[in-house]
């Protein structure tokens, strides 16, 4: 079973379409708001990327684009200024910034309830608390690839490669709440390879091309690849697709998996960020 993200992210689209069309009905222009600072060309791209897929969806958009040079407080004000704004109803911070700005700190300055990739430490709490209400949206395009392949997935095991606050962490309290037996691995973990081969459910998030062959994966498990590693034209995966699918019950590809999910489940949490503010 391959997993379609452009399929889904497709029907998806049009349930975002008509919740578009009943807010404006209700007098609300859901709007975002978008923070990028500098001119990195992977930041820039993905920015353009969110705006085309908001307008695309009836959203306007404002972006705040702050010199490569902007400070902590300067950064600080902007993101507050957005808060304040009742025009904007979600706020995006690109990441990463530049290294002399601390992320952590930026990222708290957003309003929990304009926090659409649910990276503020508020966001972070609930989800680890098993309340979410912003969940990161490349965990939430995972899951729902996951639940393609099994609607109940109480009691597998799901490994989960990297541990980063965007991917890795969110993914594994999200499978924790599906009541998945959760292993949380990264650079230091040992075994990994034994440790994947027995797992039901393996999310890779690592930005190691091709990390997983398939000697790792238990047949018939479900392999969301994550990663997005560059290559001349295109892109590929952490998981080497030709060698792994024919073992897997589920693969994710590499590119059309999870990342036309990403912006889906940004635009998914703008509308109901703009819901909450009715
Ligand atoms: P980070 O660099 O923040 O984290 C990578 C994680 O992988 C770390 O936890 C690291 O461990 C772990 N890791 C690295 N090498 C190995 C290894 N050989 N064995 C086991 N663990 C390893 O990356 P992100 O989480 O931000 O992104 C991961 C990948 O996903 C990237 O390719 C990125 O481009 C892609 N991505 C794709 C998105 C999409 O929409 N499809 C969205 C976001 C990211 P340690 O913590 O010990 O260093």
């Amino acid at each position: 079973m391959i997993l379609d993200g452009l399929k889904e992210a497709s029907l998806i689209e049009g349930h975002l379409r008509s919740s578009v069309t009943s807010l404006k009905k209700r007098g609300i222009n859901p709007k975002l708001g978008i923070v990028l600072v500098g001119n990195s060309a992977a930041s820039c791209l993905y920015v353009k990327k969110k705006q085309k897929k908001a307008e695309d969806l009836g959203i306007s958009s404002t972006l705040v684009h702050l010199k490569k040079e902007t400070d902590q407080l300067i950064l600080a004000d902007h993101i507050k200024k957005l808060n304040h704004r009742s025009d904007i109803h979600g706020i995006l911070l690109q990441l990463p910034l530049p290294a002399h700005l601390n992320a952590f700190e930026a990222l708290s300055h957003i309003c929990p309830t304009k926090d659409l990739d649910g990276l503020t430490p508020y966001s972070v709490g609930l989800l680890s608390m098993g309340k979410p209400y912003f969940v990161p949206c490349t965990p939430q395009g995972c899951l729902h690839l996951i639940h393609l392949w099994k609607k109940n997935i109480a009691g597998l095991h799901a490994t989960v490669i990297g541990r980063s606050m965007l991917v890795g962490k969110p993914i594994a309290q999200l499978l924790l709440q599906q009541n998945c037996t959760v292993t949380l691995a990264h650079s230091h973990t040992k075994d990994l390879q034994n440790t994947c081969h027995h797992s039901d459910i393996l999310v890779v998030a690592t930005g190691q091309k091709h990390l997983v062959k398939k000697d790792w994966v238990k047949k018939g498990a479900c392999i969301i690849d994550v990663g997005i590693n560059p290559l001349r034209q295109s892109v590929t995966g952490d998981v080497d697709f030709q060698d792994v699918k024919g073992k897997a019950g589920a693969i994710s590809p590499v590119p059309g998996g999870v990342g036309p999910l990403t912006v889906i489940f940004l635009m998914s949490n703008l509308i109901k960020a703009a819901e909450h503010h009715a």
